[in-house]
C-alpha cells in the first residue's frame, strides 16, 4: 500500500509567497548607519525580494550558485535569505567580524560567485578582495550615499528587474544556504542548508513549548544573519508573519535599549555577552529606559548564567536558553516547560532556566562517556552527539572526518554534557575547554556561572593552566563591574559553599574585558595564549 497524500517538495518559496499573501501590512524596521529608522511592510517584501531573485538570474546565476553575503541585519539583508534561494542559488552570509585573510579564504573555498555588500562595509572588501575574486559586486546603499563606480547598485539592479518572474524549480534537498563555523576551535568548516532542513527546523522552533514565535510577535534580532542563520529566526518570522525589528549595525547596548523604546520588542534574540552589558546599562541609567516587561529573549551560543536570567527575571522579562551549533541549523536544545515540573520551587526552575534545554522534536540526542552511552540520570558526563534531518552530516568539501561523525551517522558536537531524568541537557564544557586537574575534570562553566553571581563581577571566564603538580588547575579571569574592587580571598570565599575545594580556582586575574570571538562570545583559546606561560609561585 502506498501513502495517498501530494509529494510537494518543502520549499521557502511557500514562506514568501504567504508572507505576501497573508502579512501584506505587517512592518519589517531597519536601523540605518545614521540612527534613523526604515519601514516596509511584507508586501513591500514579497515584491523586492522576487525583484532579487529575477535580476540575480538575468545577472546569469545558475542553480546551486553561492552568492554571499556581507552585510549587518537589515531588511536588504532579508531580501538575500529568500530572493537567493527563490532563483535557484545558495546564499551564503560571510562573517564580517573575521579578518580579511579569514573572509577572502572562506569566500574562495566556498567558490562565491557574486557578492551582496553593505557600501559601510566596502572598506572591508578593499583588504580581502585580492583572495578572491567575484564575478559580480552588488552593493547595498545602507548609508544613502551614492554606489561608487565600478560596483553594481543594489537599488538600481532591484528598479531594473524583469517583470517576469518563476521560482526556479526544485527539490527539497537542494541547497539554500551555506555558513562557515566561525572556527572557534580550528579552521572554519562549511555547513550547507536546504529548502527541507530549513522548513522543518523552522516549524520545529516555532513550537508554544520552545520560542513560541507566532503572528503576534515583534522580533528584534540582534544575533547577527551572518551567524547561524541568526539561529533561523528570520525564517520562522516571515513564516508566521511576525512584525521584525532589526539594530542595523547599531550594535551597542545603550542603542538596542534605545530601539527597545521606538519597537518595543515581545522576542529578541542574542548571545549572553549582549545581554549581560545591556542589563547592567539598564541599571547604571534608572529611568532612562524602559524594558519591554512580558518579552521572552532567546539566548544562548554559550551558557547562560543563571545571574543573567534572574536579573532579567526581575523586570518581567523570560530568558529562554537554547543550545544549537552552526551544525544544527541551529536550535537542537531549547528550555522547555514542562507539565509535570509545575511544582518545581522558584530556585529549582531557575535552576533549570540555566540549563541547556531539552531537544527539540526531530533531534535525536545521546551522551557517550568512555563505557559508552551515558544514562539520562544527571551525573553521567560524556561527548554530546546528535541527529536529525536540520543536522549537518558532512562539511562543504572537506573530507570526512571521524572526529566530526561518527560511522553510524551522528554528528560528535565536542561539547561535554549530562541529561537529567526530564531530558535538560546540562552542558559542563567544550572539551577544548574542560579542565583536567590531578584526573579530575572541572567545568570552566560552572566556576563562570557561580563567579558572575557576584554583584560585583561584570564577566568571567574561567581557563586552564598548566601546573607542575596537577597537571592543570583553573585560573579565573575577572572583570569586576564599573567602580567596584575585588580580589582573590573574596571571591575564593564566595565559590567556597558551592565546591568542593579542590575545584575552586587558585589564582585569580582581574582585567579590564575578556576578549570576544567573532560572533561575541568570550574567546578563551586568546586568554589561554595569553596565559601560556603562567608561573605559580613556589
Ligand atoms: P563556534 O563553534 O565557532 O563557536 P557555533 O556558533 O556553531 O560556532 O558554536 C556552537 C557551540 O557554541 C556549541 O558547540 C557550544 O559549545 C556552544 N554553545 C551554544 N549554545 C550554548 C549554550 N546554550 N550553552 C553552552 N554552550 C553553548
Amino acid at each position: 500500500m502506498r501513502a495517498t497524500m501530494q509529494h510537494v517538495p518543502l520549499s521557502l518559496n511557500h514562506f514568501l509567497e504567504r508572507a505576501g499573501k497573508l502579512f501584506p501590512r505587517t512592518e519589517i524596521v531597519s536601523r540605518l548607519p545614521d540612527k534613523s529608522y526604515v519601514r516596509h511592510t511584507y508586501a513591500d517584501y514579497y515584491r523586492r525580494t522576487r525583484q532579487l531573485a529575477s535580476a540575480l538570474l538575468a545577472a546569469g546565476l545558475r542553480k546551486g550558485d553561492r552568492v554571499a553575503t556581507l552585510c549587518w541585519n537589515h531588511h536588504a539583508h532579508l531580501e538575500c535569505y529568500l530572493g537567493i534561494p527563490a532563483a535557484g542559488g545558495v546564499m551564503h552570509t560571510l562573517n564580517l567580524r573575521l579578518s580579511p585573510d579569514e573572509i577572502g579564504w572562506i569566500a574562495g573555498h566556498a567558490e562565491d560567485r557574486f557578492l551582496i555588500i553593505d557600501d559601510i562595509l566596502l572598506p572591508l572588501y578593499e583588504q580581502f578582495k585580492a583572495l578572491h575574486s567575484f564575478e559580480k559586486v552588488i552593493v547595498f546603499p545602507f548609508s544613502g550615499a551614492p554606489v561608487p563606480a565600478g560596483f553594481v547598485d543594489y537599488e538600481q539592479l532591484l528598479a531594473d528587474a524583469p517583470a517576469e518572474f518563476d521560482y526556479v524549480p526544485h527539490d527539497e534537498n537542494d541547497p539554500i544556504a551555506m555558513c562557515y563555523t566561525s572556527g572557534t576551535t580550528g579552521r572554519p568548516k562549511g555547513v550547507v542548508y536546504s529548502h527541507r532542513s530549513t522548513v522543518l527546523h523552522s516549524l520545529v522552533a516555532a513550537l508554544p513549548d520552545l520560542s513560541a514565535l507566532s503572528n503576534h510577535d515583534v522580533v528584534f534580532p540582534v544575533t547577527p544573519m551572518f551567524h547561524a542563520n541568526s539561529w533561523g529566526i528570520p525564517y520562522i518570522s516571515i513564516m508566521v508573519g511576525a512584525k521584525l525589528v532589526f539594530p542595523g549595525p547599531h550594535l551597542h547596548a545603550d542603542d538596542l535599549l534605545d530601539q527597545m523604546q521606538v519597537d518595543p520588542p515581545t522576542l529578541s534574540l542574542g548571545v549572553p555577552t549582549i545581554w549581560l552589558t545591556l542589563i547592567q546599562n539598564y541599571e547604571a541609567n534608572p529611568g532612562r529606559w524602559t524594558l519591554p516587561a512580558g518579552m521572552r529573549s532567546l539566548v544562548g551560543g554559550s551558557a547562560v548564567p543563571e545571574s543573567l536570567i534572574r536579573a532579567f527575571a526581575k523586570h518581567k522579562i523570560l530568558i529562554k536558553q537554547a543550545w544549537g551549533m552552526t551544525e544544527t541549523s541551529p536550535v537542537a536544545t531549547m528550555a522547555h516547560t514542562k507539565a509535570e515540573l509545575a511544582g518545581e520551587t522558584e530556585d529549582q526552575a531557575f535552576a533549570r532556566l540555566a540549563m541547556q534545554g531539552v531537544p527539540v522534536p526531530l533531534v535525536d540526542l545521546r551522551i557517550v562517556g568512555e563505557a559508552g552511552e551515558c544514562a539520562w540520570n544527571n551525573k553521567d558526563v560524556g561527548e554530546l552527539q546528535v541527529r536529525g534531518p536540520y543536522i549537518t552530516g558532512s562539511y562543504h568539501n572537506v573530507e570526512q572526518d571521524p572526529e566530526k561523525f561518527t560511522d553510524d551517522g551522528w554528528l560528535r558536537t565536542g561539547d561535554v554534557a549530562a541529561v537529567d531524568e526530564y531530558a535538560f541537557v546540562r552542558l559542563s564544557d567544550r572539551t577544548k575547554d574542560l579542565i583536567k586537574s590531578g584526573g579530575e575534570w572541572i567545568s570552566s562553566v560552572d566556576l563562570e556561572n557561580a563567579i558572575m553571581a557576584h554583584p560585583a563581577v561584570a564577566e568571567a571566564a574561567v581557563i586552564a593552566v598548566s601546573h607542575p603538580k596537577w597537571a592543570e588547575r583553573p585560573l579565573a579571569c575577572v572583570v569586576c563591574k564599573p567602580g567596584q574592587k575585588l580580589d582573590a580571598a573574596t571571591l575564593r570565599e564566595f565559590l567556597a559553599p558551592r565546591f568542593a575545594r579542590w575545584q575552586v580556582p587558585d589564582a585569580f586575574e582581574f582585567i579590564d574585558a575578556i576578549p570576544r570571538t567573532s560572533t561575541g562570545k568570550f574567546f578563551k583559546a586568546k586568554l589561554r595564549d595569553r596565559y601560556a606561560d603562567w608561573q605559580w609561585p613556589a
